[in-house]
């Protein structure tokens, strides 16, 4: 059964730089929070700051990585397991996104682990996006590639934890081009629908939570998540912001 409350996510990347500085920013949120029904916020802070859940405790403040490795333990400098994830409470992990990519991560990294976070039952926050579009539709092939791959060994019984996050590489972070809009978002939308019920089934196409990502803020959300029909959104930059992450959820809260 799908969930209808929206899913709004918070990307920090490589922010704040001090501890005290995450702890300002997520006791903020997690006070908005507190007020808020029918919606569901995930913080995404850099590995180091994930202490911050134990920290300041709010049940409906989630937790998320912003990427994983696929192996269980061992020698691999630099790299953090799901069961680390696990052990600070992270319920959500970022996989591919496209600053992930853009250091290497190849579809098949990203297959491996979606897996591995399936596994240790963590939904997965599965990034796909082309680069820029083109008249002939050659983007379309890309996504379609980019879903067949992070998928595959996927089974239908694990799908209900996948969350698909539609990010254009086009607009995202201060170098975006320009905006997407919310009916290019729709079209997407039913895009990726379309080929969840070809590798699927229809339920499942249904099911699947396809949300929004690319300089998402408090004047364009509601157009992503009412006209766009998002289930949610992944915020970068105005993830940082009390202010304007909280006013992102608290009107999708009202949705
Ligand atoms: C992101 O990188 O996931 C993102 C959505 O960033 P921004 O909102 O800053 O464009």
């Amino acid at each position: 059964m799908k969930d209808t409350n929206k899913l709004i996510i918070a990307n920090w990347k490589m922010n704040p730089q001090t501890k005290k500085e995450a702890e300002v920013i997520f006791n903020k949120i997690s006070i908005i929070v507190k007020s808020q029904k029918r919606v569901e916020v995930v913080v995404c802070p850099p590995h180091p700051f994930l202490f911050i859940k134990d920290k300041i405790k709010n049940i409906k403040l989630h937790l998320g990585g912003q990427d994983v490795f696929f192996e269980k333990e061992g020698s691999y400098t630099g790299e953090v397991s799901t069961s680390m994830l696990k052990n600070f409470g992270v319920e959500y992990i970022i996989v591919g996104h496209s600053e992930r990519r853009a250091q290497g991560d190849s579809n098949q990294t990203i297959n491996k682990k979606i897996l591995a976070t399936i596994k240790a039952s963590i939904n997965p926050i599965f990034c796909i996006g082309e680069q820029k579009r083109d008249n002939n539709g050659f983007y379309l092939s890309f996504i379609k590639e980019q879903i067949h791959s992070g998928l595959y060994g996927v089974t239908k019984s694990q799908m209900g934890k996948i969350v698909i996050a539609y990010e254009p590489v086009w607009a995202i972070g201060s170098n975006a081009i320009r905006e997407a809009t919310p009916v290019e978002f729709m079209e997407m939308k039913i895009f990726i629908k379309k080929i969840i019920a070809d590798m699927y089934d229809i339920k499942i196409a249904n099911d699947i939570r396809i949300i929004y990502g690319g300089s998402v803020n408090p004047l364009n959300a509601s157009s992503f998540l009412k006209e766009g029909e998002a289930d949610g959104l992944l915020v970068g930059r105005d993830s940082l912001n009390s202010k304007k992450f909280g006013s992102i959820i608290s009107l999708a809260a009202t949705l």
